[in-house]
């Protein structure tokens, strides 16, 4: 995005993107594809067919950057030089932090839209009953939504299926609020009330015993819950044991390793850009956008399509004048809560968790995105995608 947007504004820059992926993921479709409505494969596309023409692609992995002297040392152990940088390179998905799961995701029930949303489809549409437990980690993690999405979704597949009254639907959120933003947190409790699914917050998974079916968790004195179901729990070493039938999980999500082993980091291991201008607080050529980035909001590409525009427009400030120009990222995220099949919730906010529906959705009919309606589930299931190929990746704003 950044990089198309850059050249349509000036075609004589050089650009080089050090990608080393054969292929480019819409993840935000990931949900629909764990909830049988999606195909994998319309998910991904040839990475050459979404580089920008008139940028190098060169095929490799960076796995260092030395911003004193502007070079980045790649795996083929290439040095590439740059004036200006642009860090995007997402996050690292990595399950061994929570013990036991490395070896067991993917098989045995335990399921991930985050690494193979195929394989939540096949626990879901074979599941017979019993219990259906999902994990909200600790933040952060991208999409704030997608391990509740998930759960709507699998609620109203087994409600179709007939096998609602025989299974627990639990959500272990790590949590302590269903969502930050009120409009869309009265709404999900009313999805929540109606679908009486057993919420327990403040619970952090910290091990899963695949073998007896059983996930452990650091569990908060006097937790909120809500429409308790449960009660075959087990208590150990201070943990509190689910057991469940079929899980699905969030790895924990971290900051990639030549990031987060750098001058470039903050505490965390985020890229340390300023929150408005996405410039790097410490080398003011560098900007970073992203999962990567610690900008203090939800990770999603819907935060990307408005920060990509700020890095532009900052970016060529800086080449045109070493300045930057006063454009400023306000903190706009959105998550497409989805919350059954052809229902969708738009939460759309800022830094300050203002809501903050776009205007153009009066033109889709949409009054109130903070309720259910079937036509944001058109916008999530078709119009996002299609925009997502047709125009932000080709540096349209949109
Ligand atoms: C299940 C799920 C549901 C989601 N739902 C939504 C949603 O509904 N709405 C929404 O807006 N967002 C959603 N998201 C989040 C959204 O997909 C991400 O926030 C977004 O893709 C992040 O973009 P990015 O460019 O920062 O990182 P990525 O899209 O992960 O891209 C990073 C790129 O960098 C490359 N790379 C990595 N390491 C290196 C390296 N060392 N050197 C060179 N290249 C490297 C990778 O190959 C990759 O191509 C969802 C995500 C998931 C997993």
């Amino acid at each position: 995005m950044v990089a198309s947007s850059l050249l349509r504004k000036n075609p004589k820059l050089h650009i080089g993107i050090v990608e080393p992926s054969e292929e480019h993921a819409y993840q935000p479709a990931w949900t629909l594809v764990g909830g049988g409505t999606y195909r994998f494969q319309n998910t991904k596309r040839p990475m050459g067919s979404v580089m920008p023409k008139n940028a190098d692609w060169i095929k490799d992995k960076v796995v260092k950057v030395n911003a004193e002297t502007n070079t980045v040392y790649t795996q083929k152990e290439s040095e590439l030089y740059y004036e200006y940088l642009v860090l995007a390179p997402g996050l690292v998905l990595d399950p061994s932090l929570v013990e036991g799961l490395s070896n067991v995701l993917g098989t045995n029930n335990v399921c991930s839209n985050y690494t193979n949303p195929e394989y939540t489809w096949e626990v879901i549409k074979n599941f017979k009953g019993g219990t259906a437990l999902f994990i909200q980690p600790p933040k952060p993690y991208k999409c704030g939504g997608a391990p509740q999405k998930i759960m709507y979704l699998a609620d109203d597949h087994f409600r179709k299926k007939g096998i609602r009254n025989k299974t627990k639907v639990v959500l272990a959120s790590a949590s302590n609020a269903i969502f930050s933003v009120k409009e869309i947190a009265d709404t999900l409790w009313k999805v929540i009330n109606r679908k009486k699914i057993n919420v327990r917050f403040q619970h952090e998974m910290v091990k899963l015993d695949a073998d007896k079916k059983i996930a452990w968790f650091k569990a908060a004195e006097g937790f909120e819950e809500r429409h308790p179901v449960l009660t075959d729990l087990e208590e150990k070493e201070g943990l509190v044991g689910i057991k469940y039938d079929m899980i699905h999980v969030v790895p924990t999500n971290v900051a990639p390793p030549f990031i987060a082993h750098s001058r470039l980091a903050d505490e965390k291991g985020w890229t340390d850009v300023d929150a408005k201008t996405l410039q790097h607080k410490k080398y003011p050529n560098i900007f970073s956008l992203g999962d990567a980035s610690n900008l203090p909001t939800s990770k999603t590409g819907a935060a990307i399509r408005k920060q990509a525009p700020v890095v532009v427009n900052n970016l060529l400030g800086m080449i045109a004048t070493k300045e930057l120009e006063e454009k400023g990222y306000d903190g706009y995220t959105s998550c497409p809560f989805v919350t059954g099949y052809g229902k969708m919730v738009l939460a759309e906010f800022d830094y300050n968790k203002k809501f903050k529906p776009d205007p153009k959705l009066k033109r889709m009919l949409i009054k109130d995105s903070s309720k259910e309606h079937w036509r944001l589930w058109i916008l999530k299931k078709y119009i996002l995608p299609y925009l997502y190929w047709n125009k932000m990746l080709k540096g349209k704003e949109v």
